[in-house]
């Protein structure tokens, strides 16, 4: 599938790209060096992951194709402008950022590409460790992908922070519960849960969860409980805000 494509080798990343995406690639191939190597630090990954390949689709159809038959993923043909990578095991497909303008949601913004490319990285670190990510809830794994990646930091089209500044000005903050198991919630606001429990539990107990649940039962596993977590989560976010 992947003939007509030229390819960028690094230690740890292959990125294949066909030749007018040159620079999309290499910007992919900094981005990926420099996600696995914040991921390694922060994980201890030592040398158990497989090259990470990344794949740019130079269009919606070939996105869709590859996502398809090479990933092997269920997907609407065509798909939704605003899928833009799509991983699985070490692979992401991602639509080329050539093609954003023609066929996604977004504008092609770098560092909100670049972050991005790390958010897809946090779901194949996470799915490499996890004893069985299959239970493992929406709102842990965006949460965590959003966080790992910054993205919570920056005001992006793909708005994981603006919903939640919008939420506290209004006094509108959703209940825990609602984040913990609307699909809706988990992208905006699973990041303020994990950024909380790292703040209260500490990143090796995070560190550690990851690596550990097998159940699904996140909370548990950190030790707590939806209802004793809800009134500490909410404080600290009206304090903190998203700052
Ligand atoms: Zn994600």
């Amino acid at each position: 599938m992947l003939d007509r494509y030229e390819r960028i080798t690094a230690r740890q990343s292959r990125t294949y790209y066909v030749p007018p995406d040159r620079p999309a690639a290499e910007l992919t191939a900094d981005a990926l060096r420099e996600g696995l190597s914040a991921l390694a630090d922060t994980f201890d990954l030592g040398t158990t992951l497989p090259p990470v390949r990344a794949i740019l689709a130079p269009d919606r159809n070939a996105f869709d194709a590859l996502v398809a038959d090479m990933l092997d993923v269920e997907i609407e043909r065509p798909s939704d402008p605003r899928r833009i990578a799509q991983p699985q095991r070490t692979d992401i497909v991602f639509l080329s950022p050539s093609a954003y303008a023609a066929e996604s949601a977004y504008d092609y913004v770098p560092d909100d590409y670049q972050r991005m490319v790390h958010h897809e990285l946090v779901h194949v670190v996470q799915k490499h460790l996890s004893p069985n990510i299959e239970v493992s809830p929406l709102w842990w794994d965006e949460g965590l992908a959003v966080y790992l990646s910054d993205q919570w930091q920056h005001a992006s089209p793909f708005r994981f922070r603006e919903p939640v500044q919008l939420a506290l000005e209004r006094g509108e903050l959703p209940a825990l519960s609602d984040v913990l198991s609307d699909p809706s919630l988990a992208y905006p606001f699973g990041w303020t849960v994990v950024r909380f429990l790292e703040q209260a539990k500490g990143r090796e107990r995070i560190v550690r969860a990851v690596k550990e649940i097998a159940d699904g039962d996140v909370l548990a596993a950190l030790g707590e409980t939806p209802s004793h977590l809800e009134p500490r989560w909410r404080a600290w976010l009206l304090r903190r805000g998203v700052g």
